[in-house]
């Protein structure tokens, strides 16, 4: 035998892969295998959004294995059967697969370990394809995980990341093993019409203008909603068509400001995957419990659906949300102040938030989405558990011209300037066409006065951020 399959998961490229050339070593035949879990449809994460950046995902996989002399192998059902089938097929002696966190994908790893080891096969799981630094790899001196940002960021600075590997030359796929035709987009219904296109060479040609006209400012814009100046990069992040390790050689080799804030942004990304390892509880559990009754029953369900599709009458928390909704992606400062009023203002558990989040991000992921709603609702890593957000002020600090409002809430289209943001001020002329927007669900002192009450915290204990 000296034939290898390459499970693809979170890492659907081929460059910097290094299941891919280990198992290509030598000149060795490959499998490359994706196998549609039935496991992740049936916890419900299979929504359109990701199903349909998937199918271009993997067709645009396929396009590059060809290019190859290769080809991907596509299978659906549970995950196990289906490798060791192929595996068998194609009579391979080893699979090889990268390192994830979630709790499901440790069990997957250990019931595929012991099924191929059962079969006289053996299981490779390669570290640092999803991650920049391996989840475990550093830990404080009295636990096995950071719990705070700054140290972990200081320990993981100092680390060199192994350098990026090319893309193969050729591979060599055995016939024999059939696949399954590759799923189109086109026919997946609920998809948002503004959904972006996936795959390795859409995510390189982004990467490549991020580089080059996008990383220089990133430090100052990354706030602005309206300038939509972040990189966009991270559905590519979460589907693997795009090497975490790569981006911070890239970046750091341009550097700067704006390099410098980037990648800092990306070890956000490893320290909550290293939380999540360590502490798979938390993708439905508090990490740090404020013992907080949530609010439950009608009107908090009424609230919440009315935050679910952009109706709270706050503009700066309604464009976030209808952008979330057509885009199926919302900016980084959209998601805290969303976020921060589901949870504060509104005073609803924040897995409220964060499953409605993973109904329609293109990049839901269960460790940035779960732990960043935590961070927001002060159950997780946050050493600021109550700090608010105030959705006027910030929405005048971050939109100041109120361009991003009038982009995706029409209603106040007409409405000049910062204005846009207290609509309930508005006279006259200014009012035209704003008569279907809602008047504000909550007013926000009483939101606070709630929220106090819940946390039993006092006006200086709460950190408002009024700026
Ligand atoms: C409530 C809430 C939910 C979120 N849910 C997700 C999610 O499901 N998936 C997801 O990838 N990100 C999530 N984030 C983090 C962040 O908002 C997005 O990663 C970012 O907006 C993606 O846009 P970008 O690629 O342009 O980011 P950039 O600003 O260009 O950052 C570059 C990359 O760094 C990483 N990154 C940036 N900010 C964070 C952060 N706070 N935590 C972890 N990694 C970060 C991402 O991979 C991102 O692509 C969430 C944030 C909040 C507040």
């Amino acid at each position: 035998m000296n034939t290898s399959v390459v499970l693809f998961t979170a890492d659907l490229r081929l460059h910097d892969h290094p299941p891919l050339r280990a198992a290509s070593a030598g000149g060795r035949q490959v499998v490359p295998l994706f196998v549609r879990d039935r496991g992740v449809a049936d916890a419900g994460f299979a929504v359109p959004n990701r199903l349909a950046f998937l199918a271009d995902c993997l067709r645009d996989l396929d396009a590059g294995l060809r290019e190859r002399g290769g080809r991907l192998v596509l299978r659906s059902g549970e995950v196990v059967e289906e490798v060791c089938r192929v595996a068998a097929a194609a009579d391979a002696d080893e699979v090889h697969l990268a390192a994830d966190v979630s709790a499901y994908a440790h069990l997957r790893e250990e019931r595929l370990r012991r099924a191929l080891e059962a079969d006289g096969r053996r299981l490779h799981v390669h570290d640092t394809v999803t991650t920049v630094v391996a989840p475990g790899a550093l830990t404080p001196a009295s636990s096995d995980h950071f719990a705070v940002f700054t140290p972990y960021f200081r320990r993981w600075s100092a680390q060199r990341p192994r350098d990026p590997l090319g893309a193969p030359r050729s591979l060599s796929v055995p016939d024999g093993v059939g696949s399954e035709r590759l799923p189109s987009r086109d026919a997946l219904p609920g998809v948002s019409a503004g959904l972006a296109a996936g795959g390795e060479v859409v995510a390189r040609k982004r990467l490549a203008s991020w580089l080059r006209s996008g990383l220089a400012a990133y430090e100052e814009r990354h706030d602005d909603l309206a300038g939509d100046a972040t990189s966009r990069l991270s559905p590519h992040l979460h589907f693997g068509t795009l090497s975490p390790a790569e981006l911070v050689h890239r970046a750091r080799r341009a550097g700067g400001p704006g390099a410098e804030a980037f990648v800092r942004q990306l070890a956000w990304r490893d320290f909550h995957r290293q939380v999540l390892a360590a502490r798979p509880a938390v993708a439905a559990a508090d990490y740090r419990t404020r013992h907080d009754h949530w609010r439950s029953g009608r009107s908090a369900e009424e609230d919440a659906e009315a935050w679910r599709q952009g109706r709270t009458g706050y503009p700066v928390i309604d464009a976030a949300m209808r952008q979330l909704r057509y885009e199926g992606w919302m900016h980084n400062r959209g998601r805290l102040l969303a976020a921060s009023f589901l949870t504060k203002t509104l005073y609803v558990d924040w897995r409220v938030g964060a499953r409605h989040f993973l109904d329609l991000l293109v990049d839901g992921d269960l460790a940035n989405n779960q732990l960043n709603w935590q961070w927001v609702a002060g159950t997780g890593t946050d050493t600021r558990p109550n700090r608010v957000l105030n959705p006027v002020a910030q929405g005048r600090r971050h939109d100041p011209e109120g361009a991003y409002v009038r982009r995706w809430v029409p209603e106040l289209a007409g409405a000049p300037g910062a204005a846009v943001h207290e609509p309930w001020k508005l006279r006259g002329a200014d009012r035209v066409g704003i008569g279907a927007y809602p008047d504000p669900v909550v007013d926000l002192a009483d939101g606070l006065a709630r929220f106090r009450r819940a946390r039993s915290k006092t006006d200086t204990e709460l950190h408002i951020k009024n700026k």
